[in-house]
């Protein structure tokens, strides 16, 4: 068994326009960052999303970076962020020297608290210290409950920005997720949805904003035949070559989302009834692309803990994670303050604990689903069976 191919978590499917767009940059000789690919990527993808502008940049952490700048964010400054989430959430948040602030989970969307993210505000302001920006994570392909969090921040001031990494053809009630708040970043990472090998996009319906993010991105070159600087820039946007291959990817978004979706279902059909097994929640308010298809686990109940079952994936070939480790318990980011969904109760922890993400490619063989499927079900059959000895 341990000799077949190995099952990847979130591998790249490539389709057969990507490969035209990128010849035509080579045939026109447009291997360079910047060039009409760039240009239609963007369009494509302000269209498909209903937004009014799109700025395609080197990743998504980029997008982050200059979505923290143009929300004014600097030295000393605080920034609200969820916790359970990968680390490029946070790290353009100490590039400027801002400081994070962890806001938890709640357990019907696993995605930012309304109620944690109040209670944070409050604190905040009794301090003096309101946040600059919220920064609000879609995780594993779905939307946070915006609306809640949208009163919240219309409340107190503060603009939002969508980490949608994860949730490029998701929806919430209706709208694409990534363009709720005042800015939003996708991300075109290997492993994501659809890839361009690596890149990401900010987008907004403040066309003024992303002109300057186009700015910064390109080094704040002033507007001179010489080479005129006022600012400090970075070189943050995407090649041409790599846009090519997002323009054929964009355009099989609704196939990979079904496909993903497709791959949780069989999961869920086969484990769903298993007791000790739950399964990220859909919330009501949208649909999930379940990009990665997450699940916890109850040791009590199944006999098998999280790194058990880990173990016994890994020992067949087949790379299954952890769900991601909350960043208020990174040793990176330990210091920074924290509010939990209720005083007492931590869900990402909890989450942390419980929960793992399976292979959920949308190349995916049934024949490999199977393979996952069998090697859970053998293991929690095992240890069941230990229990009842
Ligand atoms: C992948 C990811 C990012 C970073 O995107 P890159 O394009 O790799 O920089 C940011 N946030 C989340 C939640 C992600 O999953």
């Amino acid at each position: 068994m341990a000799n077949e191919g190995r099952i990847y978590l979130s591998p790249p499917h490539i389709g057969e326009a990507e490969l035209r767009y990128v010849q035509e940059a080579f045939t026109t000789n447009w291997v360079a960052p910047l060039g009409p690919n760039v240009d239609e990527f963007e369009r494509e993808l302000a269209e498909k999303t209903a937004v009014r502008g799109a700025v395609a940049l080197s990743s998504g952490t980029a997008g982050l970076h200059l979505s923290l700048k143009l929300a004014g964010v600097g030295k000393g400054d605080t920034v609200f962020v969820s916790t359970l989430t990968f680390v490029a959430s946070v790290n353009p948040i100490l590039y400027e020297g801002a400081e994070p602030v962890f806001i938890d989970s709640d357990f019907d969307s696993w995605n930012m608290s309304p109620k944690a993210l109040e209670r944070a505000l409050v604190a905040a302001r009794k301090e003096g210290r309101l946040p600059k920006a919220v920064i609000v994570v879609n995780l594993y392909g779905q939307s946070a409950d915006m609306d809640p969090i949208i009163d919240l921040c219309e409340r107190f001031g503060i603009p939002i920005i969508e980490d949608a990494a994860e949730s490029l053809g998701a929806t919430y009630k209706g709208k694409a997720s990534g363009t709720l708040g005042t800015f939003g970043i996708y991300s075109f990472n290997g492993n994501k949805i659809i890839t361009t090998s690596g890149g990401g996009m900010l987008v907004s319906d403040n066309v003024e904003a992303l002109s300057k993010a186009r700015y910064w991105a390109t080094q704040s070159r002033d507007p001179a035949l010489h080479y005129e600087h006022s600012e400090v820039g970075y070189n943050y946007r995407l090649s041409n070559v790599l846009a090519g291959v997002g323009r054929g990817q964009l355009q099989l978004l609704e196939d990979r989302v079904a496909a993903r979706r497709a791959v949780f279902d069989r999961y869920e059909r086969t484990l769903g009834s298993i007791e000790g097994i739950s399964f990220m929640p859909e919330a009501s308010y949208g649909r999930s692309t379940r990009w990665l298809t997450a699940l916890t686990i109850n040791p009590l109940m199944t006999g098998l803990n999280t790194t058990e079952l880990l173990r016994a994936l890994g020992d067949e070939n087949i790379e299954a994670r952890p769900v991601w480790k909350p960043m208020h318990l990174q040793p990176l980011l330990r210091k920074y303050d924290y509010f939990p969904h209720m005083p007492q109760y931590s869900v990402s922890d909890q989450l942390f604990t419980q929960g793992i993400c399976l292979p959920s490619g949308s190349a995916m063989s049934v024949q490999d689903q199977d393979r996952v499927l069998d090697c859970i079900s053998h293991h929690i059959r095992l240890s069941a069976k230990h229990a009842a000895v």
